[in-house]
């Protein structure tokens, strides 16, 4: 499995808007864009080939040589963040305090944070 060209492109994510001729496949790495753009791999079924821009696609008949690098120009969306919009810390944070409220127990203590006004 160490030569390239074998190498099957991870997809990340499928996202569909509800019709199915609008949805993006986000792939986890960049090399496999490459791949697509150089040929090696099917834009259509991501199936990989030895030789790139075969006429057609051997699994899904996909006309590579003649609509590869056309459909890429067209359908391609550029680089997008995928997962958490918050930081990694503030992420922990939410997690403690999550983990903190699931296993709280009711006791005999009230506490009210610093800076709270308790006369209004
Ligand atoms: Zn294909």
């Amino acid at each position: 499995m160490s030569e390239r060209w074998r190498k099957p492109v991870i997809i990340a994510a499928i996202e569909a808007s509800g019709d199915e001729n609008d949805e993006t496949v986000v792939l986890q790495d960049s090399d496999d864009l490459q791949r697509i753009r150089e040929g090696y791999v099917c834009p259509n079924c991501f199936e990989p080939f030895e030789v790139p821009f075969p006429v057609t696609c051997p699994l899904c008949a996909y006309p590579v040589r003649a609509e590869a690098a056309t459909n890429l120009e067209r359908h391609y969306k550029g680089k997008v963040w995928v997962g958490s919009r918050i930081s990694i810390d503030d992420e922990l944070s939410e997690l403690e305090e999550r983990d903190e409220r699931k296993n709280f127990k009711p006791g005999a203590s009230i506490v009210v944070p610093r800076g709270v006004n308790l006369d209004d």
